[in-house]
């Protein structure tokens, strides 16, 4: 049997079909400019099929998507029938999620009043579940929440040191993202430390990025907090700033508070500071180059993830393994071994040699002599979401 996995963006749609059983993927791809024109990229059986196909709206979106799935060159199942279940990824659980659940109309509805916690995610992922629940009748949906992973962190991380009122009544406190990459990737860890009691420290770094502390499998803090602005530099977001700067932006700028902190999200990070991309690639070329700038940029963002190890091995008071992981985790070599130089007085001691290697497997990147392990951990959040949706709707 197979899980469809969702990614309902505001004009985008990722899809990957699965087997949760056995990890293989049958197929996967993206619709794009949806409510625009429509674009479907497909890949299946090995090849990679592109079409420019009309989307008004993501209900024909997952229409094409399950027409392409069955039919023509990129069919790889002959019905519907054999998909057994939904799996959707949710951005914002808020406090009432802790583990992934079976849609239904009270999941709906609590969903709809996280909207003001994420405006621009929660509701796109309610209608991909709303669409499957028509296009696919009788099959099952579940949702899987970035945030809930995080949910088992100690009130002593989660609030803010603003007024109590503010989270009881508005529900301002951390929660948290990239829990089901954070939980993946932990789980890897623990199984290569071999090790129940095990101190790990998550580095997701992608477009967006975060660091989690993992205490025995639990999530204990986390750098994104109540949305994904908080924590490290990323590809157009700030991460960890002065909350002064807004409204001296506000000022000096003539922006609306929601201006502002769109400016934060989408202007900012390795973008903003290096005035060349939002991709860390170019920016490591430019700095190849001699750009001063984007030699600052680097150092800026590698100096925020130690600053996070740093104060995350405190917290756990030690560490067994440091792990990357996502686009720049998995790849980016040089943003390793400055991250993790000159922390050997920690036991962190990176392994240039190993560092270089380029695989898609799990592996070890610290020196022989290095008391914490570094491991490269490729995520993998479309396994953990199809393999939550098959045990919650096995029969
Ligand atoms: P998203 O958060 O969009 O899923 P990804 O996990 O795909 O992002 O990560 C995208 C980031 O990974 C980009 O900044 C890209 O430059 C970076 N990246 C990918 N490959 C490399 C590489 N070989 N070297 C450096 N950075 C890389």
């Amino acid at each position: 049997m197979l899980v469809l996995v969702l990614n309902a963006g505001s004009s985008s749609l990722k899809y990957q079909l699965m087997n949760p059983e056995t990890a293989e993927v049958k197929a996967t791809g993206l619709c794009e400019r949806i409510g625009i024109d429509g674009k479907l990229v497909h890949e299946a059986n090995d090849e990679k099929i592109k079409l420019d196909v009309t989307m008004p709206t993501h209900k024909e979106a997952i229409e094409i998507v399950i027409e392409t799935l069955t039919q023509g060159e990129g069919k790889v199942i002959d019905s519907i029938e054999e998909i057994q279940a939904i799996g959707h990824r949710v951005v914002h659980g808020g406090e009432y999620f802790n583990s992934s659940v079976i849609v239904n109309d009270d999941v709906i509805s609590k969903l709809k009043k996280l909207i003001p916690l994420a405006p621009l995610h929660n509701p796109a992922n309610i209608m991909g579940m709303e669409i499957a629940q028509q296009i696919l009748p009788g099959k099952p949906n579940v949702a899987v929440f970035d945030t809930a992973f995080h949910q088992t962190m100690p009130a002593s991380s989660y609030m803010y040191a603003v007024p109590y009122e503010d989270y009881k009544n508005h529900g301002v406190r951390k929660y948290g993202f990239h829990g089901t990459s954070h939980y993946y990737v932990s789980n890897e860890a623990k199984k290569m430390l071999n090790k129940e009691d095990s101190k790990v420290i998550v580095c997701h770094l992608g477009n967006g990025s975060s660091v989690c502390a993992v205490r025995d499998g639990k999530s204990i803090d986390t750098s994104m907090g109540l949305t994904p602005l908080e924590g490290l530099i990323m590809g157009t977001r700030s991460g960890d700033i002065d909350a002064g700067v807004l409204s001296y932006l506000m000022e000096k700028k003539d922006m609306s508070a929601q201006e502002t902190v769109n400016y934060l999200n989408k202007k900012s990070g390795l973008l903003g500071v290096s005035g060349i991309s939002s991709d860390l690639r170019e920016i490591i070329e430019a700095c190849e180059n001699g750009d001063e700038r984007a030699k600052t940029t680097i150092d800026m963002k590698c100096n925020r993830i130690k600053k996070y190890i740093c104060s995350y091995a405190g917290m756990l008071e030690g560490v067994d393994a440091v792990c990357f992981t996502a686009g720049i985790g998995e790849n980016a070599d040089l943003i390793r071994e400055k991250v993790c130089s000159g922390l050997e007085f920690m036991g962190i001691e990176i392994d240039e040699d190993k560092n270089k290697v380029r695989s898609d497997e799990n592996r070890e990147i610290n020196s022989d002599n290095s008391k914490t392990k570094i491991y490269v951990i490729p995520t993998n959040e479309e396994y953990v979401i199809a393999n939550d949706t098959y045990k919650l709707t096995k029969a």
